[in-house]
C-alpha cells in the first residue's frame, strides 16, 4: 500500500493547481473544507437549470426531432425543490429556469438535437506514470456530448453557463473537459468545446478546439510534477486569495508588525 498522493484534476480545480499548492492540497486532495455557509442563490439556480437542460436533452426523452417541453413546468419545479432556495423565491426561480430552457431549446439547431449522444456524461480516469503507478486522476462531467451529421469526425462537448456574467474562455478548463471527452469517446479526429452562455438576452457561444490545446497537456503534467515534488505544499499569495475559503486561517500566519513601525512607516 502506498501513501503517494494522487490528485484529482477537474475543470473547476485546474486553475487552483497553478495558483497555490496549499489551497489545492487542502481543499482538493485532502478535501478538508472549512464550514463557511450556504451556496449562493445564483449558484443553486444554475445547478437547477443544468438539471432541467439535462432532462430535456436526454436522448431517450427526445420525441421526434425536438426535445419534449410538455413537462417543463414539472421539471423546473422538481429541480428548484432539490436546491435549498428560499420558499418565497421558488416561483421566481422556476419561472426563470422555464424561460431560459425554452429560449435555449427554441434556438438550438435541429442537427445538434439529433446528434446528441449523451447528457451529463461523467468520466474519471487514472493517469499512470512511466512506471505504471497512479500519478493523477482526471475527472469531468460533460453537460452534453454531440456529433453533427455534417461533421462526423468532430466530437462536440457542450458546456452550459447560466451565470449573469459572461464566462471566461479558459483553456485549462477546456483541456480537462476535452481530455475526458477523448478518453470516453476515442477515435474522433477533433474535439471541440462549445461554451454556451445562456441568458434571456441571447446565447453567446465561445469555442475551443483540441488543436489549440496541443502545448497545454505537457504544461499541466509538468505542474502536477511540481506540485507533488514539494510535500510541504507551500502557500502562494495571489489575487486568488480573495476568493479562497482558507484565507482567514492562512493569513493569520502572516508575519505581523509593530505600532512603532507603522508610526514611522513614511518618515
Ligand atoms: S489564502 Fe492564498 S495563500 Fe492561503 S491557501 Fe488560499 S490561495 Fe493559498
Amino acid at each position: 500500500m502506498t501513501n503517494q498522493i494522487v490528485p484529482t484534476i477537474t475543470p473547476s480545480n485546474i486553475n487552483e493547481l497553478f495558483q497555490c499548492a496549499k489551497r489545492f492540497h487542502q481543499l482538493r486532495v485532502m478535501r478538508d473544507w472549512p464550514q463557511n455557509g450556504k451556496m449562493s442563490a445564483s449558484a443553486q439556480t444554475g445547478i437547477a437549470a443544468h438539471r432541467v437542460l439535462r432532462d430535456v436533452y436526454e436522448p431517450a426523452n427526445i420525441k421526434g426531432d425536438q426535445p419534449d417541453l410538455s413537462k417543463l413546468d414539472l421539471l423546473a419545479r422538481v429541480a428548484t425543490a432539490s436546491q435549498s432556495i428560499e420558499p418565497g423565491q421558488r416561483p421566481v426561480v422556476e419561472a426563470n429556469i422555464r424561460d431560459l430552457v425554452r429560449f435555449y431549446v427554441n434556438n438550438d439547431d435541429l442537427e445538434d438535437v439529433e446528434g446528441t449522444l449523451g447528457v451529463e456524461v461523467e468520466g474519471r480516469f487514472t493517469v499512470a506514470d512511466a512506471n505504471g503507478a497512479a500519478f493523477f486522476m482526471v475527472q469531468a462531467k460533460l453537460d452534453r456530448v454531440l456529433v453533427r451529421a455534417s461533421q462526423p469526425t468532430i466530437l462536440v462537448v457542450r458546456d452550459y453557463k447560466t451565470s449573469h456574467n459572461k464566462p471566461r474562455r479558459d483553456l485549462y478548463e477546456a483541456l480537462i473537459q476535452l481530455w475526458v471527452a477523448k478518453l470516453l469517446y476515442p477515435g474522433y479526429a477533433e474535439y471541440l468545446l462549445e461554451l454556451d452562455h445562456i441568458t434571456l438576452d441571447g446565447i453567446e457561444r465561445q469555442t475551443v478546439t483540441s488543436k489549440e490545446l496541443k502545448r497545454l497537456s505537457s504544461i499541466v503534467v509538468a505542474q502536477v510534477r511540481r506540485f507533488l515534488a514539494d510535500p510541504t505544499f507551500p502557500p502562494t499569495r495571489s489575487e486568488g486569495c480573495h476568493f479562497c475559503p482558507l484565507k482567514e486561517a492562512c493569513w493569520q500566519d502572516e508575519p505581523g508588525t509593530t505600532v512603532e513601525a507603522l508610526e514611522s512607516a513614511f518618515d
